[in-house]
């Protein structure tokens, strides 16, 4: 029997072992798989534990760098990203599946982003992974952040792509919200921007002029910018798939299988319960 848990600071809530159960026994695999809430103060005394315990483990705020020091390897975009939210416990080997849940939300949703203008509002931990990816996948991606100098940082680390210090009156293919602001106690809200004419929340000047609006928050499944966003006709999507897809590929890496995009999204819709 596989056992596997997700760590952070408060998992009490987490989706992650209703998720990886579904997956793992579509896989044919026997796991047991937990939420271990750690409190940060504790971290360093109790991860050294986490690799004897753990066939593998799927890491959450606020430990997704702090994990990195006990690792022997980081793999693929745990390095591009210097952080992990997959660990192989046994050869200590670090992983990142976000950014490719992510592409794979794009594709299995029909959004196409070579050579399309894409607005990246929000450059924290999500923002930075998805402006990298969008831009490795041609996309002529530009950047919003409040906070200048950590945008800045992001584009001295990766470049390719735009930093903007206030959103213009031009057009973007694709809008994708990534600061978090529209759930949680911001329900209702969407991200605040600079403009020629102060600050202003995005609303339908911003969002008439896209085609497309992603959001990465899933709960609530349409947050107020994917509300706005579906009242002026645009197709809309939430970050509810790249969260099941980012799963899907931890579990292809904890049993050394294949993923495949088609059989991604054929789960997907089945753990939704049919609805695509
Ligand atoms: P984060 O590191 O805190 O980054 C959020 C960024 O948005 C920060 O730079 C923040 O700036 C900025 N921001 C906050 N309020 C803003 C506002 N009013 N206007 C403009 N910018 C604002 O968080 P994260 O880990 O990247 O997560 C961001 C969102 O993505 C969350 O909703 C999270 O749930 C979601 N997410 C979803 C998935 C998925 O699988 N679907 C995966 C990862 C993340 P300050 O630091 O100044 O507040």
């Amino acid at each position: 029997m596989l056992k596997l848990c997700v760590i952070g600071k408060d998992v009490s809530q987490s989706q992650s072992p209703q998720m990886h159960a579904f997956l793992l026994e579509k896989m044919g695999v026997r796991c047991e798989y937990t939420a271990v809430s750690i409190p940060p103060a504790q971290f360093a005394a109790r991860a050294e534990d986490l690799f004897s315990a753990y066939d593998g483990f799927n890491v959450t705020i606020p430990f997704k760098t702090e994990i990195i020091p006990f690792l022997s390897s980081l793999e693929g975009d745990a390095e591009t990203f210097g952080a992990v939210n997959t660990v192989r416990a046994g050869e200590r080997k670090g992983y990142n599946t976000d950014g490719l849940g992510f592409l794979l939300m794009l594709e299995n949703e029909g959004v196409a982003v070579e050579g399309k203008s894409v607005l990246v509002l929000g450059a924290g931990g999500a923002g930075r992974s998805c402006i990298k990816k969008l831009t490795e996948r041609g996309a002529e991606v530009f950047a919003y952040e409040r906070d200048g100098e950590r945008l800045r940082r992001v584009y001295d680390e990766f470049g390719g792509f735009t930093p903007l210090s206030a959103v213009g009156p031009r057009r973007y293919d694709i809008v994708l919200n990534c600061t978090g602001i529209g759930m949680h106690d911001t329900v209702g809200k969407t991200p605040s921007v600079r403009t020629a004419h102060g600050e202003a929340p995005v609303g339908e000047e911003l969002l008439s002029r896209a085609d497309t609006a992603v959001d990465l928050i899933y709960v609530p499944a349409r947050s107020e910018f994917l509300r706005i966003a579906a009242s002026l006709g645009k197709k809309t999507v939430n970050g509810a798939a790249m969260l099941f897809y980012q799963a899907y590929y931890a579990d292809c890496i904890y049993l050394n299988r294949t993923p495949s995009a088609a059989e991604a999204k054929a789960y997907f819709i089945q753990y939704q319960g049919g609805k695509a």
